[in-house]
């Protein structure tokens, strides 16, 4: 038996089961047909935050931004570049806290840009500040929780 993972889609919200071993197969979403991995952050909303945070078996890294922010344009390219990285294993997501400021207040976002890093629904590890690339990704291995 294969254990099948729960993955939302980043279209429809839809939640999908996929096999542990197709994950990496680009795999597509039952109901929209939409690639369940996109190679870019998903913008998540009220309305779908908490699919992705609670339906998914993956972990949820979570980018919190603004567009009048500098240093948050600026980590954006370093953000995207993470993403094409860190999927299917990590859902790769963005909040913008101006248009999603229930959002910003649920996580008591206090300075921007935060990335939060959530796992079974759970925030795990948060670090305030602009990051390039490389420090993304080893700040996320390194609160991503050991494989067995
Ligand atoms: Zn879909």
């Amino acid at each position: 038996m294969t254990d099948a993972l729960h993955i939302v889609c980043p279209h429809c919200h839809t939640t999908n089961r996929v096999r542990a071993d197709q994950l990496g197969s680009a795999p597509d979403c039952g109901n929209c047909k939409g690639a369940l991995f996109t190679g870019k952050p998903l913008d998540l909303t009220t309305a779908t935050f908490d699919k992705h945070l609670n339906r998914s078996h993956i972990p949820l890294l979570v980018d919190f931004w603004a567009p009048w922010c500098g240093p948050c344009r600026s980590m954006a390219p370093a953000y995207v570049a993470a993403t094409a990285q860190l999927e299917p294993h990590i859902r790769v997501a963005k909040v913008d806290t101006e248009a999603q400021q229930a959002l910003g207040a649920r996580f008591q976002i206090r300075s921007i840009p935060t990335l939060a890093l959530f796992v079974g629904g759970r925030e795990v590890a948060r670090q305030p500040g602009a990051m390039g690339q490389a420090d993304i990704l080893r700040w996320v291995k390194m609160h991503l929780p050991v494989r067995k």
